[in-house]
């Protein structure tokens, strides 16, 4: 089995909930400060390490205690983080996040030290990756960088997973080259200018960005409505599995994270999006981001997935 090396956010998620959101000017009083692990990156890690990957992270937090705590909670769950550097000149990135409880929410970033991710972190990623490997990136870090790996994996025989998210930073630029992009439905309207809302106009985006984007496999994401594979076999619409949804926050991120898992056990595109679209599924039933995350106890017991390594990812 390859390893999964993710160059990617960190980020501690603050969160208040409140009656109804502030306007501009406005103060609320809400509910007590939830502090929770995030980024992007660091929850796609997690997505694949949980369900028994053997994932390393690279980025970059402050020298702070959101910072220890995000390194901490990644080595809990299995993810190497040797490569996650502590920058002495810029705070741990964080995320604002206001929630009504209607489920209406405002969010404002403040990337800190993941916006310092530059060549240095780069080579450590490029580091030891071999032929077999699968890299996961995202654009929650400085695209140079993320142009960089892509090109350093691709050069080592490495498999390149790119989630366009957020897309603004590749929006109207030359694409990322990758194995395998994934994006939503949003993402997807920004990258192809398409409104993409629904199965066909999917396929239609997915196959655009398949001959436009540099990308070998394209995986549009479509919540509760599934998801499209575009190769150059041409596109394969999957059904998403039914589930009672909770709350769909980090679905993507299991997405992404389950997709590598399975390519990195040498699936193909349409196996390993299968397997994605299982973690999606299950982390809505949950609430939370990285704490709804799936192991292979919840895919087996919402899905009769088996993980093992005899029946890898079959149904029972
Ligand atoms: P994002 O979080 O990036 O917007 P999606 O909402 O498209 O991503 O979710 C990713 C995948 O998770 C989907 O392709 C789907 O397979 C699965 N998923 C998401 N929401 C649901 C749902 N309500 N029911 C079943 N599967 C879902």
């Amino acid at each position: 089995m390859g390893s999964i090396a993710v160059l990617g956010s960190l980020n501690m998620d603050l969160t208040v909930a409140v009656a109804a959101l502030p306007r501009p000017g406005e103060t609320v009083l809400g509910d007590r400060l939830l502090t929770t692990l995030g980024g992007k990156g660091a929850n796609q890690a997690a997505a694949a390490a949980r369900l028994g990957g053997v994932v390393r992270m690279v980025g970059r937090v402050g020298a702070d205690a959101f910072g220890e705590q995000l390194r901490a909670g990644l080595a809990e769950d299995g993810v190497d983080v040797s490569g996650v550097a502590a920058d002495p000149d810029a705070p741990t990135g964080a995320a604002l996040i206001v929630v009504e409880r209607a489920g209406q929410n405002q969010i404002a970033v403040a990337p800190g030290a993941n916006g310092r991710v530059d060549p240095g972190d780069v080579e450590r990623l490029a580091a030891g990756l071999g032929p077999g490997d699968v890299v996961v990136l995202q654009l929650e870090v400085p695209v140079d960088a993320v142009r960089a790996a892509a090109g350093r994996a691709r050069r080592a025989g490495a498999l390149v997973v790119v989630n366009a998210a957020p897309a603004g930073p590749l929006a109207g630029q030359p694409p990322v080259a990758a194995d395998l992009l994934v994006v939503n439905e949003a993402e997807a309207s920004a990258l192809t200018g398409l409104a993409v809302d629904g199965v066909a106009s999917a396929e239609a985006a997915a196959t655009r960005l398949g001959e436009a984007a540099g990308a070998t496999a394209v995986a549009v994401t479509l919540g509760a409505a599934g998801a499209v594979v575009a190769t150059s076999r041409g596109a394969v619409r999957l059904g998403a599995l039914p589930v009672e949804a909770i709350d769909a926050t980090a679905a993507g991120d299991a997405f992404v994270g389950a997709a590598a898992f399975g390519l990195a056990r040498g699936w193909d595109v349409v196996r390993a999006a299968r397997l994605g679209m299982a973690a999606g599924a299950a982390a809505v039933t949950r609430p939370g981001a990285r704490a709804s995350l799936p192991r292979p106890e919840d895919l087996r017991r919402l899905f009769g997935i088996e993980l093992d390594e005899a029946g890898a990812g079959r149904r029972t």
